[in-house]
Formats: structure tokens, sequence, C-alpha cells
């Protein structure tokens, strides 16, 4: 990976999370304690501070560090959940970033989540959206062996119903859990971030931003 390209997927989901604080925060406010983007834009500040470091260092690496720093500058549950997602990606991640070489390189991210979280699909949590978003990679991942349109908007689709699948559900960690049935009914604000982040690469990926 070239660093102009690290340093510009930095810049390009930093630039989403400011634009969509201030949604993030009002899912929160709903169901949680109204922080998330703030939290989400603390974390995205602290990765943006070392954008030379990252650009320089090769992918694996530099989303370990990333993921590190989460886990160091964020409070909150999703600090440590999104850098154990980052940081299980980048150890995983070899040299390649094709579909083969990124589905099982998401799998070992989307595992740290589940185990640092104790977390799993149905709880109404980012894992709604990460884990079908997965699926479908590790699905296309044999057959694909590149990013092609098709395939992005699978993912992008897989990001959006697991977003919308969020809202009926009670939520079972985080948060939100304690307020048991009063959850029901609204979007997770972790799983929006996480829709929101799938949703701005694959946009980037396919050249649309
Ligand atoms: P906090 O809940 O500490 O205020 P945030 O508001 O930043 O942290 O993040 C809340 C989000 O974190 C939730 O919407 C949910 O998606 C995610 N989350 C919380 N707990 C867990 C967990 N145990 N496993 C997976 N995700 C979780
Ligand atoms: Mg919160």
């Amino acid at each position: 990976m070239s660093s102009d390209l690290i340093g510009a997927l930095i810049d390009t989901c930093a630039a989403a999370i400011v634009t969509h604080a201030e949604e993030l925060t009002q899912l929160d406010a709903a169901i949680g304690d109204g922080d998330h983007g703030v939290n989400m834009r603390r974390g995205f500040d602290a990765i943006g501070e070392l954008r030379g470091e990252l650009a320089e260092m090769p992918a694996g690496a530099a989303l370990q560090k990333a993921g590190m720093t989460l886990v160091m500058k964020v409070g909150g549950a999703s600090g440590p959940l999104y850098g154990s997602l980052l940081m299980g990606i980048g150890k995983a991640l070899g040299g390649g970033l094709a579909p083969d070489d990124v589905a099982p390189a998401l799998r070992a991210g989307v595992e740290s989540v589940k185990q640092r979280g104790k977390s799993d699909v149905g709880d109404k949590t980012m894992l709604d959206v990460l884990v079908p978003v997965t699926e479908t990679l590790e699905g296309a991942a044999g057959a694909e062996v590149a990013w092609t349109p098709e395939l992005l908007e699978a993912l992008r689709a897989a990001a959006r119903a697991g977003l919308e699948a969020t809202r009926p559900l009670q939520a079972r960690k985080g948060r939100a859990s304690f307020l048991g049935e009063r959850s029901v009914g609204h979007l997770d604000p972790g799983a929006r971030s996480s829709q929101l982040l799938v949703e701005t690469l694959c946009s980037r990926a396919g050249g649309e931003s």
C-alpha cells in the first residue's frame, strides 16, 4: 500500500466522522449517554495526529498502531472495541490488499471485537454491521480477485441491512442494555458508525470520493 493511500484513507474516514458526529451523538443520546460522536471524533483526531508516521508504515503495522491509539485515547466502550478491530485486522493483514487478503484480516478483527466485547450478532452493537459485512466479503473473496463495483455495493448493502436490523433489537451489551425494552425501536450508534465507515471506504475504493 502506498503511503499516499493510507493518508488518504485516514482523511476520508475522519471527514466522514466529523460530518456525522452530531448524528452519532444523537443516536447515542437516545439509548446511551450521548458521547459516541465525541468519542469517534477524539479517536480520529488522535489517529490524524499520527498521520505522517502511519503513512510511512506498512498497512498492517499502521492499522495496529492506529488501533492502539484508539484503545489509549478514547474513553467509552467504542474506543477499545474499534481499537481491537483495527489491531486484529492489522495483525492478520499480509502484504496484499485484494478481497482475498482483506477477508481473513477482517474476520480476525471481528473475532477480536467479539472477544473483547463478549458480544455477538443480535446484541444490538457494531457487530450487527461488521459480521454480515465480513460474511459477504468472505463469500465473494474466493471468486472475486478485485474490488469490483458489484462487490463494493454488496458490502455497502450488507452494512445498511445490518444497521437497520439493530432497530427492532433489544440491546444486550453496553450502556443501551441498561434500558432493557426501551432500547427497542432505535438504531444502535456503534452500528451506524461502522456502517458509515464501510460506506465511506467502499465509496473511496470505487473511486466515488
Ligand atoms: P459508551 O457506551 O461507553 O458511551 P460509545 O457511546 O462511544 O461508548 O459507544 C457505544 C457503542 O459501542 C454501542 O452503540 C455499541 O455499538 C458499541 N458497544 C458497546 N458495548 C459493546 C460490546 N460489548 N460489544 C460490541 N459493541 C459494543
Ligand atoms: Mg456513549
